[in-house]
């Protein structure tokens, strides 16, 4: 597809700035981000060979505090991406209220091709590549597409051990005993039901019942599935990079399909009754397989894309027939596919206010390690409520009074937190 996120990012900042009438200056420095950092990580593979691989950090603006955002393991990860990323950190983190500016990172590469040690390996050669470009005041990582937890702890690790001293703010999204926060791992999936279910009270519509499609079926999308399901909705379709399933009457056990998917690795012929999940199932659940990109053109009210980017294009925005994107995938619609989108009065709850539960409690996690406090899941969920719907309640307000759609009334918040701070 011949959108670049970079060249895209740049259009959303523009629509905001003049309908601000923002200052030229502060326009400039958002137009570009602060520092780019390009690195080599050369590692030891398990056969004895040596392999370089190429990594990115790009440091949009910390305007309202350190730089912010996710490092991603894919192979097609490249520079542009990683600067529009950057700059939607730069826009979600103001959006949600937190004290940070945007940051992306990223390296090129297929992790599912490396074995645990060389993945081990590579984190630690980028952490102590990018070192003297992160800190705990400076910029804080944290996991993204293909990044975890594990991964977490290594970086940090390696980080300790170059700079020579503790440093647990350096990431979030670590593991809970490496300084990890309670109720990170489900923060983004849940934000986003959040978020949603913020929304719909605005729209007036009932949750219960409403049937969902979501493509992508990792972190993000099986907490999202889950909280979901809990609210009653009826989550129809599941797919990942190979395919998916639909079951229009509704996927009941998402912890079998997410366990088979494990054992399978993919979603494709997960059809559970039970314990046991295969196509043998399908017929008498009445559902059908289908391809990663049919989930997002489904007869359903509420589609969510929560992969990569560029997921809804001007070739399949037309086919959609929800009235409600919900995008946990970040940049998942192109600019002519937002268009259209536009055009059918379909509601498009944006990225930067969708999956911002991750990076909100990626402050909290931040937070209790600068203040060595250690809160309950509980409280880390109340207080993740609190920002959803206060940023939700922002965005649907500024949308309504300016007659204007939720993705370009959240720049509007988000740019002008950044412009009063600068
Ligand atoms: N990668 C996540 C995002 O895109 C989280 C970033 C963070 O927690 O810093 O928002």
């Amino acid at each position: 597809m011949n959108d670049n996120p970079w060249t895209r990012a740049l259009a959303q900042l523009h629509a905001a700035a003049d309908a601000l009438k923002l200052d030229p200056l502060e326009l400039a420095r958002l137009e570009n981000p602060d520092r780019v950092v390009e690195v080599s990580v050369p590692i030891c593979m398990d056969d004895g060979s040596a392999r370089v691989f190429q990594g990115f950090r790009v440091q949009h603006n910390n305007i309202r505090g350190p730089y912010k955002g996710g490092f991603r393991y894919h192979p097609k990860v490249d520079m542009d991406e990683v600067k529009a990323l950057a700059f939607w950190m730069t826009m979600k983190n103001a959006l949600v209220d937190v004290p940070f500016g945007g940051g992306k990172g990223g390296i090129v590469v297929d992790p599912k091709k490396l074995s645990e040690k060389e993945l081990e390996r590579l984190t630690r050669g980028f952490a102590k590549a990018l070192a003297p470009v992160v800190g705990p005041y400076v910029d804080v990582p944290a996991p993204d597409v293909n990044t975890n937890a594990k991964i977490m702890a290594w970086f940090r690790d390696a980080y300790e051990k170059e700079i020579g001293k503790k440093a647990p703010a350096v990431v979030t999204g670590k593991p809970i005993e490496s300084g990890g926060s309670q109720g990170r791992t489900e923060a983004t999936g849940l934000g986003g039901h959040y978020a949603l279910e913020a929304i719909l009270e605005k729209l007036g519509r009932n949750p219960e019942g409403l049937s969902v499609a979501i493509q992508g079926f990792g972190n993000v999308g099986s907490y999202l599935a889950r909280y979901l399901q809990k609210a009653g909705m009826k989550i129809v379709a599941l797919s990942d990079s190979k395919g998916g399933i639909y079951i229009p009457d509704g996927i009941q056990d998402l912890d079998a399909v997410e366990q088979c998917k494990k054992k399978s690795g993919h979603i494709a012929g997960c059809y559970c009754i039970g314990s046991v999940c295969d196509l043998s199932n399908m017929e008498k659940l009445g559902g059908h397989d289908i391809s990663p990109d049919e989930a997002l053109t489904l007869p359903v009210d509420i589609i969510v894309p929560a992969a990569l980017e560029n997921a809804i294009t001007e070739k399949n925005a037309g086919d959609i027939k929800a009235s409600i994107v919900l995008e946990m995938a970040n940049g998942p619609t192109t600019e002519a596919a937002d268009a259209i989108l536009k055009q059918k009065g379909i509601v498009v709850v944006p990225d930067i206010l969708a999956n911002a539960g991750g990076v909100a409690v990626s402050y909290f996690e931040w937070y209790q390690n600068i203040e060595k406090k250690k809160w309950k899941k509980d409280e880390v969920f109340v207080k993740l409520k609190r920002k959803m719907r206060t940023a939700a309640k922002a965005v649907y307000d500024v949308s309504k009074a300016q007659k204007i759609t939720l993705r370009e009334a959240a720049y509007i918040v988000a740019l002008k937190r950044l412009s009063k701070n600068s």
